[in-house]
């Protein structure tokens, strides 16, 4: 009743709240969808030099789909990207998506560190409004650049309904993807983001939002971690193996106050027998070390060739090193136990 009589209401002063567009912030960090170049076929550009007001300009169509805000957090390639950053967008989008007036963000980002920047949102926001992440492979400059059909396309996912409660997303090339499966797989390619263990989670063609499937590891509300209770960040470093390791950087790591390291394992997460004693040292001093591999997809298991219990590691599951790293500079915000920290990965 008291709904129908808002409606009446409303429609009397000629706007209807049940189409009623949403409220979408845009949030802008930089990257290559921000880039320019002085030439529309030159693969030299540089990243985060357009406003967040210019990339809207470029597509008008969007004011169609949601009423739009825009702020500019940092304009900066993603290469780039730090703490500091992440800490202030993330306490924005919090503070945004608490509001009741707003429906949803988006989030424009370089592609080189985007699915770190969306795993940690995935995993500290605490809302389930939507969160979606987009970024270009061409400067704003270049002969067909994807950047505005990309933010359109994101705009379109952050207004729909059906976006709700999906964790943070990344909509690239028409695909949607979960912040936990996204990375980004070449160096150049439009199609570059592929969710390698899992596919994405649906597509968006032209503003029409198709899902399939939906992410079952913990995010957002149901996450261990909250923005709110996070000042900081401790050091954590990845040390990618190979042939004829040298256990140096394991140490180097260690001198200059790691609390954890991630291991960029080979295959199954092996690693050189001199860094296998390097990290069992290190983890009988209390840093913590996951083992993940530098294959690029599928995930560790525990044990394998090599005995995480035996050694006080951790497996990192499917999760990538840079991942895996998000994963643990959160999980070492609440504890130190190889234990504690294997549940938050077998979890998030
Ligand atoms: N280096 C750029 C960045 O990450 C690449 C891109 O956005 O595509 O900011």
């Amino acid at each position: 009743m008291r709904l129908l009589c808002k409606f009446v209401i409303l429609m009397s002063l000629g706007v209807c709240s049940v189409c009623a567009k949403p409220n979408v912030y845009i949030l802008a960090t930089g990257g290559t969808i921000a880039g320019s170049s002085k030439s529309a076929l030159s693969s030299a550009y540089k990243s985060g030099s357009l406003s967040v007001d210019s990339l809207l300009g470029a597509i008008p169509q969007a004011k169609e789909l949601a009423n739009l805000k825009a702020e500019q957090i940092s304009n900066i390639g993603s290469q780039e990207m730090n703490d500091a950053v992440w800490l202030k967008l993330a306490k924005r989008v919090q503070a945004l998506l608490s509001k009741k007036d707003v429906d949803g963000v988006v989030i424009t980002h370089g592609t080189d560190t985007m699915e770190e920047t969306a795993y940690f949102l995935n995993l500290v926001i605490k809302s389930a409004k939507p969160v979606v992440m987009v970024g270009a492979m061409r400067n704003a400059d270049s002969l067909s650049a994807d950047g505005p059909l990309n933010l359109y396309n994101a705009i379109a996912v952050a207004s729909d309904v059906q976006s709700k409660g999906k964790g943070v997303l990344v909509v690239m090339d028409d695909a949607i993807h979960a912040a936990r499966e996204v990375s980004k797989t070449n160096t150049t390619g439009v199609d570059t983001f592929k969710s390698l263990n899992s596919g994405p989670l649906g597509h968006v063609l032209y503003g029409h939002v198709r899902f399939y499937m939906q992410s079952l590891r913990k995010h957002t509300l149901e996450s261990a971690f909250d923005i709110a209770q996070i000042h900081d960040l401790p050091r954590v470093d990845i040390i990618y193996s190979h042939a004829n390791d040298h256990a140096d950087f394991v140490q180097s790591a260690l001198q200059h106050g790691a609390k954890g390291i991630v291991s960029a394992g080979m295959g199954n997460g092996n690693l050189y027998p001199s860094i296998l004693e390097a990290l069992a040292q290190a983890a009988k001093k209390g840093v913590a070390v996951v083992r993940s591999s530098r294959v690029g997809s599928g995930f560790i298991t525990r044990p394998g060739e090599i005995d995480d219990s035996q050694y006080g590691f951790v497996s990192g599951d499917n999760l990538n090193p840079q991942k895996a790293r998000v994963l643990l500079m959160l999980a070492l915000s609440q504890t130190h136990d190889p234990q504690k920290i294997q549940n938050y990965f077998d979890t998030h």
